[in-house]
């Protein structure tokens, strides 16, 4: 279960690189691209494990979920996004864990069968305090996602940082399609606007919300193991029920899983005779019953956006062509498609509103559309057209809409630098 430090290596020589962040801060990443970054068919289950605040247990769920499913013969992946605070390496003992890499591949630590791969395993100095704009943090999640050899996997659980900011957004567009979100909350917290916030977030992606968990819900004696309620519990499954979606579990505050996280011992697999190892193992229930369902169609897995019968695809035009600067384009060309058949079923061209921050994401809404190709934008540009249940596609070329259309729908879309970052 433990890997000794070597010598520290850089997991990479890029300049663009995520690992250069420890010894080089102006690392440029490539933030702005936020085309997909897994092929499809290597991972068949990519799973969000959020919060709505800090210090719920939701690192501790993820953890403890990728090692009960890896525990159940799954092949499964682990990634830590919390680029300011990352505790996996930590929790699994991997802080001095060393990464290896040649080519452009990274080698994920092993904990137990579980691929892990975090920020916290490329850092020289694990107190040194990361200070990333939005776009490098994207850059270095497209890196783990590309570069880091996962192989196949039944699952790849992602640790994101609490909120709805730009990690867990970039991990929506770098991994689309995910499978869905695990959403962990306390008793305190569920009353609160943190968790419903998680939970809208999803559904503006169009990403499924797997289900809540209330952790530290009771607490188990270490003496005797009796389970005493010490703040009202239930008020998860309560919520649950309120927003309409499914409840996982409650695990109780157990000091034994605070010991093994401080241990670096994954709780699970150490004391997986316990009752709150059983607990954790009926959270991965449901997630087990996914592998059972059948494989996506081929025409669900290319967007979230396009699991939709038709998808209304907006493109800014000038001069009948892709312009590069979406906010200030002549028109724009919404083209019609079937998602089934993939083919354009009309075109239409349209004339936006005068430019102004938050306009064209809400009245591209109005017109219907779900997806839009662009040249380049910025990641609050980004946020926007999310929040507004469209997808982003940046990197397109300078061609004509139905051009790209068509590549769009056959797959074969190459999207280059998001060339507009601001
Ligand atoms: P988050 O990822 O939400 O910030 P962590 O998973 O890092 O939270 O957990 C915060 C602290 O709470 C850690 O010290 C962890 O060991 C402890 N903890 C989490 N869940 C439990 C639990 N069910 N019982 C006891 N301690 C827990």
């Amino acid at each position: 279960m433990e890997q000794k430090r070597k010598d520290r290596t850089c997991a990479s020589q890029d300049s663009n690189s995520v690992s250069c962040a420890s010894g080089c801060a102006t690392a440029a990443g490539d933030g702005g691209n936020t085309s997909p970054a897994l092929p499809d068919n290597v991972i068949r289950h990519k799973i969000m494990v959020m919060s709505g605040k800090g210090g719920v247990g939701k690192s501790t769920v993820a953890a403890n979920l990728a090692i009960a499913l890896a525990l159940e013969g799954r092949s499964v992946g682990l990634l830590d996004v919390d680029i300011h605070g990352p505790s996996i390496p930590k929790m699994l003992h991997l802080e001095e864990a060393v990464v290896q890499s040649s080519d452009g591949h990274i080698q994920p630590a092993r904990v137990g069968g579980v691929k892990v791969m975090s920020i916290g395993l490329l850092l020289r100095d694990r107190d040194e305090a990361v200070i990333w704009r939005g776009p490098l943090k994207m850059g270095a999640i497209k890196q783990f996602l590309e570069e880091v050899e996962w192989g196949q996997l039944d699952y790849l659980i992602v640790d994101s940082p609490p909120g709805t900011g730009d990690e867990p957004l970039s991990v929506c567009q770098l991994a689309a399609p995910l499978t869905g979100a695990v959403i962990v909350t306390t008793p305190q917290d569920v009353a609160t606007a943190d968790v419903r916030r998680s939970i809208n977030f999803c559904r503006q992606l169009d990403l499924p919300v797997l289900g809540v968990v209330e952790n530290m819900s009771g607490f188990v004696c270490p003496h005797c193991g009796t389970l005493t309620d010490i703040f009202k519990s239930g008020g998860g499954e309560r919520m649950a029920t309120d927003m309409g979606v499914p409840f996982l579990g409650r695990i109780p505050i157990d000091p034994a899983v605070g010991q093994a996280c401080d241990d670096g011992k994954p709780f699970v697999y150490h004391y997986n005779a316990t009752e709150t190892a059983k607990a954790f193992a009926r959270l991965a229930e449901p997630i087990l019953a996914l592998a059972q369902a059948s494989a996506p169609e081929p025409e669900q897995t290319t967007t979230q956006a396009g699991k939709n019968s038709t998808m209304k695809i907006a493109i800014p035009v000038a001069d009948g062509k892709l312009c590069m600067h979406f906010g200030h384009c002549e028109q724009f060309a919404l083209i019609e498609a079937d998602a089934q058949s993939r083919k354009v079923t009309s075109k239409q061209m349209l004339t936006p509103p005068p430019h102004e921050p938050g306009v064209l994401p809400k009245w591209l809404h109005e017109q219907g559309a779900n997806v839009i190709i662009a040249g380049g934008m910025g990641q609050r540009a980004q946020a926007l057209f999310a929040e507004n249940g469209i997808k982003v596609v940046v990197g397109a070329a300078a061609d004509a809409p139905e051009e790209i259309v068509s590549q769009y729908l056959a797959g074969t879309l190459v999207s280059g630098t998001n060339v507009c970052d601001h």
